[in-house]
């Protein structure tokens, strides 16, 4: 089972979801977004990269963010959320961490795909500096990171300004360990 779990491609998904309230930071993939209103969090609020970890943890079968960093833990209050996503980028290329008992393998993030869904303010202006952001933080190339951004013509939560939506999807490519680092 070793062998199957260090070869091959893994896809991953990532979805959260932070509402909006007047007076507080928008920031989303590492970006400070000029806004009357910001998100709701815990940490910084950056839903965009949150869904980002979720992909890659995903993908890897590492769990999710809320394993890794729960809210109900202080050190992450107002944390910048690259900060988290360097950590779980790290976890990729090392052997798999506690809690999660995963495959022994360790993994190149081949390419990755964000959408946003956000009524306003437009984000146009912003997505090529999301795209350096991330790539920055996760060792990428510029062409490896795709940010997407759209309302919802008006419906629904996101169309009623009361939060954003975000979907990440994710693919690694696995790096066969040496020897395994455990048997599965
Ligand atoms: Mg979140």
């Amino acid at each position: 089972m070793s062998r199957l779990y260090s070869s091959g491609v893994r896809v991953g998904n990532g979805y959260d979801v932070h509402a909006l309230r007047e007076g507080l930071p928008m920031r989303l993939c590492g970006v400070d977004i000029p806004s009357g209103k910001g998100f709701v969090a815990h940490s910084d609020g950056d839903v965009a990269v949150h869904a980002l970890c979720d992909a890659l943890l995903g993908a890897a079968a590492l769990g999710d963010i809320g394993l890794h960093f729960p809210d109900s833990d202080p050190k992450y209050k107002g944390i910048n959320s690259l900060e988290l996503l360097s950590k779980v980028v790290a976890m990729l290329n090392s052997p798999v961490p506690e809690p999660v008992e995963g495959p022994a393998a360790r993994y190149i993030i081949s390419n990755v795909d964000i959408t946003i869904a956000l009524q306003e303010p437009k984000l146009r202006p912003y997505i090529d500096s999301m795209r350096e952001t991330l790539a920055s933080v996760m060792g990428l190339k510029k062409t490896q990171v795709s940010v997407k951004a759209t309302t919802t013509e008006r419906l629904g939560f996101v169309g009623r300004g009361e939060g954003c939506e975000v979907w990440a999807t994710v693919l690694l490519i696995t790096k066969r360990a040496k020897r395994p680092l455990f048997r599965t």
